[in-house]
């Protein structure tokens, strides 16, 4: 398609749609979808009702582009720049982990346990998504937010601002947004608990850590493997390095009867209770996914 004299939405549509089942993208009709209404601000309205109108150049050449970007494998988050989360829209780059749907597992078992002021600890936070989403859900809870990487600490921060900044403008039509943010959470660049000596204690700690084996890494599908950052994925040799050391190192930073909850692989619930049971930790559960799965294991710090 080099022209797009008298194109229509729906016939650009379908071609965005041919493009990635040439190239053999799964969802490949939703996907062509979702660019297209980002590349033209439209909705899902657009294809059933107004599927005649004309696009114009600019769209055009723009959906040519994201197809393009799509069809080496670029997730499509990366493309948009935004995941849902919780409800939630996050901004997302190539520096943070997409946030996952099984994560929500993770955040809901969370919100269980979650009383009004708790002081929460997000270990690998990423774009921070967990975190934001347990301090947007609940009241006067307070947290913070720890990662290696200074760029994905900055797609935290921003979402922090624009998502709970937001509570603030609607409960109290104040303007201070970053001020509330400030009290609500912070972001800490530190190789796991290195830089928290000074920090006050927790009553939670939920992690989503790095927890693919290595070897595992390269089987994955291109738009993780080449794409997703290989620090936010690579749990080491046996998938647990990150486990290990958060299990290990995490009841210093807790108070009496303090929780912790994190996020593991299918294959990694035992190995994760047998080291949370090494550390003190009693009450621990494994939580199952929508798929049946292992997928979160918690447990509580009794001193
Ligand atoms: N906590 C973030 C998430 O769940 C990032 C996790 C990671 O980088 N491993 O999406």
């Amino acid at each position: 398609m080099s022209c797009n004299k008298e194109l229509t939405y729906q016939e650009l549509y379908q071609w965005g749609m041919d493009r990635l089942r040439q190239r053999d993208i799964q969802e490949a009709g939703l996907e062509a979808r979702l660019l297209l209404e980002w590349c033209c601000g439209t909705d899902r309205n657009t294809l059933l009702v107004h599927g005649d109108r004309k696009i114009s150049a600019e769209e055009y050449s723009r959906y040519q582009a994201c197809i393009a970007k799509r069809t080496s494998h670029m997730p499509l988050q990366y493309i948009t720049g935004e995941q849902e989360f919780m409800g939630l829209t996050f901004t997302v780059n190539k520096d943070v982990l997409i946030p996952r749907q099984d994560t929500e597992i993770l955040v809901e078992e969370a919100m269980r346990y979650l009383h009004d002021g708790m002081r929460i600890l997000d270990m690998c936070t990423g774009s921070g998504c967990i975190l934001i989403s347990l301090l947007h859900y609940s009241n006067d809870c307070m947290g913070v937010g720890v990662d290696l990487s200074r760029e994905a600490l900055q797609v935290a921060r921003e979402n922090g601002e624009r998502i709970l900044g937001q509570i603030k403008e609607a409960e109290c039509e104040a303007v201070c947004s970053t001020e509330e943010t400030r009290r609500k959470v912070s972001w800490i660049c530190s190789n796991l608990f290195e830089q928290l000596d000074f920090v006050e204690k927790f009553d939670m700690i939920v992690s989503n850590p790095p927890y693919i084996r290595t070897s595992v890494i390269e089987t994955l599908m291109p738009e993780v493997r080449e794409y997703e950052p290989r620090s936010a994925l690579d749990g080491a040799e046996d998938g647990l390095y990150f486990y290990r050391e958060i299990i290990a190192q995490g009841g210093r930073y807790l108070n009496n009867e303090g929780m912790l909850f994190v996020e593991i692989g299918y294959d990694q619930g035992e190995d994760v209770r047998a080291l949370m049971e090494e550390a003190g930790y009693e009450e621990i559960e494994i939580v199952k996914d929508f798929a049946g799965l292992d997928r979160v294991v918690h447990g509580v710090l009794w001193r």
